[in-house]
């Protein structure tokens, strides 16, 4: 390695001239928008029309295939899949690794004449048998029953994945074991979905909605990134190696000029996110705003919300389209949640709310006195289920590169708290005060008789350091970080809202309806007095706050390990039992298959720190040390003694760097052969601040990694 291909790769970034012009799609984006889906107007095309209207019902109300159609999808699916050069199919799935999975397998079928037919049946688009030996389980799949198998999900349609060569149909599958155990993310999420969406349903029909359909989560994720030119990223072990900078300065000039966020994109930029778009809308993806984000090198996505099952399966293809992309631009993406120390890092903000069988936002502020009651039972649903489940909340999203995020003071802390506005607040102050007797004007708020003032949506300031702040129609989850699959927290949050809404369901069904609304004020009277805790308006980054926190009984878990335990504890497998997410074996396997990951990353990253450290920087600075003091030789054979004491001071700060280096050096590799996780991170950290103090000290033209100032400006 050496300084020669750090300078190779400036020099060649230098040299380039900017990609070629006309490379954009020519036909019109309502033309391209979802071509490779096989969506409702490709079934049209397609499906004989009995096909259509069942599968159309079965996606609609999210029940069960109808077996005796599924020749006739698999058919017009492959029909259609062969028009767009689909040469093979494969079950797409979402194994616990938090990526996705695919197999593929051509259609082609001998005909015994020496030829070839394309073929694909019912059976093969219903149900898929990897070999699953090879995907975390967590102890659910002994080793003698590796098989699991895949299982349409129709609810998510079919698309095409296209290289330069050749395409692929993709069809969303669920991944259990032979017993039916969830191996995946989209299992317990399908699962979650029908919880809140059953117990949704109950708190509608006891206030006089009971229209025909389901209630469904929405979901709008902004998804976060960095890009690196592609050539500084290969001169980069550690970001090869574990996606984030293991050692490295700020540079004087980071992000205090505020120069970057919203700023002009750059052309190099811009060309990359032209294709991204152009790809995700043939995927039938409606991403809708780009921009550059804080940190220098970092930009977002966000696409326009849709139903929550479809929107995490399009989140898990913008981050592979993001990556994919980056490397035709010669960029690399970097969806780590935190690739440079002390820069901000990158979330995945999780935009959530419900939409009721007839399309109305239940999370949305109505100006009626019924629209309000509908409105005031779900906020203070979601107040008790966040209050009272933080602690799983924050589960879901603890693993090792979200660590560095939470609480760093640029994402929300670990403690979790909610953000209402202050007119909001108001209002639950006033259900909190407000019985039956109490008039309207004494500051009390009568469910269903009184209308909401106004809720100015943008007037108030919008608290950006909130980890769950209610933003206007909707609650923005700002905890998940931007490599995670957007599963886990919305199964949590479904689930744990279902509960709260099941509560309130129970007790209104079991009074008349006249005394409905009566009943209703009392129990959302009750659940402000007891769960207000969890609401906090002001700044989340302050030491005040989790003094504040701590006083309040808020839960506030640092670290992933310890946060990961509440998914094993008992009162998390009652919940989740009852609503039918998670059985107790598939909470266990999570959290070993989260825990072994966590504790694996570790490993890794300190793992390719001392190899970093013994092989390119301890060499690197024993050519420094061996200049320098080939210099001061020189000069004390001259009897320049002025020389001699700046060449002096040097090599003495060199050499003592290099022997805490080398001291570091040893207690990482100590601390690696103990396995203990917590000593690997404090001893990689105390090696990264003599290797970063050596950045400053060493010759730049020695120096072989490229720079934060390269990686984070150059492109
Ligand atoms: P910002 O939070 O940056 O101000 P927006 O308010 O425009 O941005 O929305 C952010 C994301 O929230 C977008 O993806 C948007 O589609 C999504 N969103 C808007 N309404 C809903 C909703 N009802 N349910 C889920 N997501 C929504
Ligand atoms: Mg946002």
């Amino acid at each position: 390695m050496g300084f020669g291909l750090r300078k190779k790769a400036l020099a060649n970034i230098a040299s380039r001239m900017s990609i070629e012009k006309g490379s954009g799609k020519e036909a019109p984006i309502t033309q391209i928008y979802g071509e490779d889906v096989f969506n409702l107007k490709a079934m049209k095309d397609y499906l004989p029309k009995p096909v259509y209207k069942k599968l159309i019902a079965t996606i609609k109300n999210g029940t069960s295939v109808d077996p005796q159609i599924a020749d006739d999808v698999a058919n017009a699916m492959k029909g259609w899949a062969i028009n767009k050069g689909a040469s093979h199919y494969t079950h797409w799935f979402q194994p616990l690794t938090g990526s996705t999975a695919e197999k593929h397998d051509s259609f082609i079928e001998p005909d015994y004449e020496g030829g070839v037919m394309m073929d694909f049946s019912g059976k093969s688009l219903i149900k898929g048998e990897p070999d699953a030996s090879s995907f975390p389980s967590g102890g659910i799949r002994a080793t003698f029953e590796a098989r699991g198998y895949t299982a349409w999900d129709p609810t998510s349609p079919a698309f095409i994945k296209r290289s330069s060569t050749g395409a692929v149909l993709c069809i969303p599958t669920a991944f259990c074991s032979y017993r039916g155990e969830a191996l995946d993310k989209k299992t317990p999420l399908l699962r979650s979905i029908q919880a809140i969406s059953t117990q949704a349903k109950r708190v509608l029909a006891c206030l006089g909605e009971d229209s025909e359909g389901r209630v469904v989560p929405t979901l709008g994720p902004e998804q976060e990134y960095f890009l690196v030119d592609r050539e500084l990223y290969l001169a980069r072990p550690d970001l090869v190696q574990t996606g984030r900078t293991l050692f490295g300065n700020v540079p004087p000039k980071n992000q205090q000029m505020e120069d970057h966020y919203f700023g002009a994109i750059k052309e190099r930029i811009l060309d990359f996110m032209t294709e991204v778009d152009e790809t995700l809308w043939t995927l039938g993806i409606p991403a809708k705003t780009r921009h550059n984000e804080v940190a220098p090198a970092q930009f977002e996505l966000a696409p326009i919300y849709e139903e929550l099952n479809l929107a995490v399966d399009h989140n898990m293809i913008v981050m592979e389209v993001l990556r994919q992309t980056a490397h035709r631009h010669g960029l690399v993406c970097l969806l780590h949640e935190k690739p440079f120390a002390g820069v901000n890092g990158s979330g995945k903000h999780n935009n959530w709310s419900l939409v009721s069988p007839d399309g109305k936002n239940l999370l949305e502020p109505g100006n009626s006195p019924h629209d309000n009651a509908v409105f005031l039972t779900f906020l203070c649903a979601i107040i008790r289920a966040v209050d009272r489940h933080a602690d799983i909340l924050r589960a879901s999203v603890a693993y090792a590169g979200n660590e560095h995020r939470l609480g760093a003071n640029e994402a929300p802390p670990a403690i979790i708290s909610i953000f209402l506005g202050d007119q909001l607040t108001d209002i639950i102050e006033q259900i909190e005060k407000g019985d039956a007797k109490s008039a309207r004007s004494g500051g009390a708020m009568h469910i269903g008789v009184d209308a909401l003032p106004e809720l100015p949506r943008d007037a108030t300031d919008r608290n950006r350091t909130s980890p769950f702040a209610f933003t206007g129609n909707k609650f923005e989850f700002r905890a998940a970080g931007s490599n995670q699959s957007c599963s886990g927290p919305n199964i949590v949050l479904n689930t744990i809202v279902a509960e709260s809404l099941d509560e309130i369901a129970t007790e209104l069904e079991k009074c008349p309806a006249a005394k409905r609304l009566e009943t209703l004020q009392k129990i959302l009277q009750k659940i402000v007095k007891q769960h207000n805790r969890i609401i906090f308006n002001g700044d989340n980054y302050t030491a005040e706050w989790q003094k504040e926190a701590a006083r309040r009984g808020l839960p506030n878990v640092k670290s992933t390990k310890e946060s990961l335990k509440v998914l094993i504890a008992s009162e998390t497998a009652k919940l989740f039992d009852k609503y039918k997410v998670l059985s107790n074996v598939e909470l266990h396997s999570r959290y070993e298959v989260y825990l072994e990951s966590f504790t694996k990353t570790i490993i890794i990253e300190g793992k390719v720190a001392l190899d970093i450290v013994k092989t390119i920087i301890v060499p690197t600075v024993i050519e420094q040390i061996r200049q320098l003091a080939g210099t001061l030789r020189e000069l004390q054979d001259l009897k320049m003694k002025k020389g001699c004491s700046p060449i002096g001071a040097k090599l003495d700060k060199a050499t003592g760097l290099f022997e805490e280096m080398s001291h570091s050096l040893e207690k990482l590799e100590k601390a690696l052969s103990s396995h203990s996780t917590d000593k690997i991170i404090d001893e990689m950290s105390a090696l990264r601040s003599s290797v970063d103090k050596l950045e400053l000290e060493v010759d730049d033209s020695l120096w072989p990694l490229p720079k934060y100032s390269e990686l984070l400006f150059i492109y």
